[in-house]
């Protein structure tokens, strides 16, 4: 399926007739092509963006979020087809697309336009006077997403930037771009007025950062690696423009004495390996106590046996291929890391696939703290186990990295997990679970994860300016 760019309300190829080619990660069979878009198509989505905003942000909210709600229909009618779409693009289990990506996507759209119409103007009286809070949409504002979840995070930035009056530049991955191409197709069809939501295709480096720096955009949602999120975070220091970001994660799955093992070690697969270990969210560094630590390890190795990467497409399959060569190209590269190094010990039940980009998952021992291994971000299904004797040293074990996005503690002891989640430095800690989220609550990270929070209020806070307009009140 070839993709076009959806500007002011009509598709278009590239001006320059450029195209950037779109593989299955699973085969490596072409599927198609992909605009490589230039300012040119840039400068046209601006020109529809500007001249949208008005009215957009004129038009009531009951208005934008029948837009919303009209959209999150689509997506779900068309479930089957958006998850063969969203497996093809990136090699994840059709299970997975089914049951989380697509559901998501639709579920973003709907609960930011239920969300934003239950909001009341924010009112403080003091000494005679009347200060009321006003928020107002900013413009035309960038949106870029990654190509791990490829629609459910493209939808989670769209919703609100739309629901507050933004007229939106939205910018999906190149290796993954056929489910917005889709989202433009449902556009159309609900009749969203041209230029409200415009979707440019092409590379981060060209279209991407021309996105960023371009000074009528008036705030840029971000979510990628850390490395683009610091080119992006500068430029944006240079313009004053408003910027969020939503970057990696190295997260610590954290299994004290107190645990219930059997929970433990099944969540712990689960956010070490789901999607490929391809999650901003996965644990990545299992740390557990030394009482229990041959017990939990020897299960977790039992269940990594049934962890076979197989057929994304098949419905039994629960374990795909990464999104692309290149990825894969680095997350072996810390394998081939591991495997030359004697001291490290390697769990890894090899598959027999011959063809796309399949990368069995891997549990490791034995590697240092601050091991590459440890401290960088390897977005694949590679996790370290680790024993601590106490809770001071699983604190400096786990707090051992740059990044500071999430992290699961299991224990059966309430304290003891409430004492440590507030000694750890992350944006998110859940508490004997893993990925458990309620939209209106804050998301996002500490330190290299980035920071700005999306989710309810704060989602709608950061697509809005803030006016504090004050009054004498009536005697
Ligand atoms: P990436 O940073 O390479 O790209 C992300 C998006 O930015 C893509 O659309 C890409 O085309 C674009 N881009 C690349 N260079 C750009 C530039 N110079 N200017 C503007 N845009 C540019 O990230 P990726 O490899 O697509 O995604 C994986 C990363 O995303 C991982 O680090 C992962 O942790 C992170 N991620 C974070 C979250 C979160 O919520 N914190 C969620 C999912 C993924």
């Amino acid at each position: 399926m070839d993709v076009l760019n959806y500007i002011n309300g009509t598709f278009s190829p590239p001006s320059n007739n450029e195209w950037i080619e779109n593989y299955d990660p699973a085969t490596d069979n072409l599927i198609g092509k992909v605009p490589r878009s230039s300012n040119e198509d840039l400068n046209q989505a601006l020109v529809a963006a500007k001249n949208a905003q008005k009215n957009w942000a004129d038009s009531d909210i009951e208005t934008r979020a029948s837009y919303l709600l009209k959209l999150s229909e689509k997506i779900e009618e068309n479930i089957e087809e958006l998850a063969f779409l969203e497996t093809r693009d990136t090699g994840k289990p059709i299970n997975t697309s089914l049951n989380i990506d697509i559901p998501r996507s639709a579920l973003n759209l709907r609960f930011f336009a239920e969300f934003a119409k239950k909001q009341n103007t924010e009112l403080f009286n003091r000494n005679g006077f009347e200060n009321f809070v006003e928020r107002s949409p900013l413009g035309a504002v960038a949106c870029i997403s990654p190509w791990n979840l490829p629609l459910y995070l493209f939808t989670w930035k769209i919703a609100p930037a739309l629901i507050t009056g933004n007229t939106v530049i939205a910018k999906p991955s190149e290796f993954t771009p056929t489910t917005a191409y889709m989202l433009s197709k449902f556009c159309d069809e609900v009749k969203l007025p041209p230029g409200v939501l415009n979707i440019l295709h092409g590379l981060g480096s060209e279209v991407g950062s021309a996105i960023v720096e371009n000074p009528s955009v008036k705030a840029v949602s971000f979510t990628g690696s850390t490395r683009v999120g610091k080119l992006i975070a500068k430029t944006c220091g240079e313009q004053m423009k408003k910027v969020s970001l939503e970057l990696g994660g190295k997260n610590p799955f954290i299994i004290t004495e107190n645990a219930n093992i059997e929970a433990a070690v099944s969540t712990a697969m689960r956010a070490a390996f789901t999607n490929q270990g391809q999650v901003c969210l996965c644990g990545s560094r299992i740390y557990i106590h030394e009482s229990i630590y041959n017990q939990v390890k020897t299960q977790l190795i039992e269940k990594l046996k049934t962890l076979i990467p197989s057929d994304p497409k098949e419905k039994s399959s629960r374990f795909g291929s990464l999104t692309s060569k290149s990825h894969f190209d680095k997350v072996n590269n810390y394998l081939e890391m591991a495997k030359r190094d004697p001291s490290i010990k390697l769990h890894l039940f090899d598959h027999n696939i011959q063809f796309g980009n399949f990368i069995s998952p891997a549990l490791l021992e034995n590697v240092p703290p601050d091991h590459a291994i440890n401290q960088e971000e390897i977005f694949g299904p590679i996790a370290t186990l680790q024993s601590y004797s106490s809770e001071d040293e699983l604190i400096n074990l786990a707090n051992n990295t740059e990044y500071g996005l999430c992290a699961s503690i299991y224990s059966q002891d309430k304290d003891q997990a409430k004492r440590l989640a507030s000694k750890i430095e992350a944006g998110i800690v859940w508490i004997n679970t893993w990925l458990e989220r309620d939209l209106r609550t804050p998301f996002g990270g500490a330190k290299a994860s980035g920071f700005g929070r999306e989710g309810g209020n704060y989602a709608l806070n950061f697509f809005t300016e803030t006016k504090n307009i004050c009054i004498p009140e009536e005697k």
